[in-house]
């Protein structure tokens, strides 16, 4: 039997309410960017649609599909990163939903292809330390997921180079707390250093050293 809307309602509904608060938190420019769950007992993840703005989104908009493309259920078009998501949940079996982001800071050192080195406590704790940045990949394609997981197997966030910020999360409140970091630490990394005075220290299990010299 075909699967009704109300099958997949509160997880369509998680979706819409997360997706809101990381527009509402500015780390979604227009309609940019991109989040997921994935329910490992149907085997399907529920994805934002394609290029909606998001201050008009409803739980209906929301695609619900198999990793493999096919839609399950949803009239609209999945999300043009529906193969990074999938990618990412194959790989990775205990990521239970993804938020990706443009946010601005975060996506200015994705730009310079820098990482955002691991300065404050909560990047330990949150983000297993610094945020590297995966290889450039095209838009839309499996590569982009594919190039993430040597980074994410490890830490649950990213920059995509030249693209932007992927998190992972148990749930998709944990994703969407760990892109709220990034894109915290970016700012705090961008602000120390504009003041022209101080290099950054890098904290990890070792100590303190000095980053950009
Ligand atoms: P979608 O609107 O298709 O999800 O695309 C947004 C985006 O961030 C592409 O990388
Ligand atoms: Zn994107």
């Amino acid at each position: 039997m075909k699967p009704s809307l109300s099958d997949f309602l509160p997880l369509r509904e998680e979706i819409v309410a997360v997706a809101r608060r990381a527009y509402d938190s500015g780390l979604m420019a227009g309609t940019s960017g991109n989040l997921s769950r994935f329910e490992p007992d149907s085997g399907c993840m529920a994805i934002t649609p394609s290029g909606l703005d998001y201050t008009v989104m409803t739980p209906e908009d929301v695609v619900v599909m198999a990793l493999d493309g096919t839609v399950i259920d949803g009239a609209r078009k999945p999300s043009s990163e529906w193969k990074m998501h999938a990618e990412i949940y194959r790989h990775l079996p205990e990521t239970r939903a993804i938020v990706h982001t443009h946010s601005p800071s975060a996506t200015a050192y994705a730009v310079l292809r820098k990482e955002i080195p691991c300065v404050l406590v909560e990047m330990l704790l949150f983000l297993k330390g610094s945020i590297e940045v995966a290889d450039y990949a095209a838009q839309g394609s499996a590569a982009v997921g594919t190039n993430c997981l040597p980074i994410l197997s490890r830490k649950p966030a990213c920059l995509l180079a030249n693209h932007g910020v992927v998190t992972t999360g148990s749930t998709l409140e944990q994703a969407y707390i760990n892109s709220i970091y990034v894109e915290d630490a970016a700012n705090i990394v961008r602000l120390a250093m504009s003041t022209g005075c101080t290099i950054p220290a890098i904290i990890d299990e070792e100590g303190s050293k000095p980053y950009y010299e």
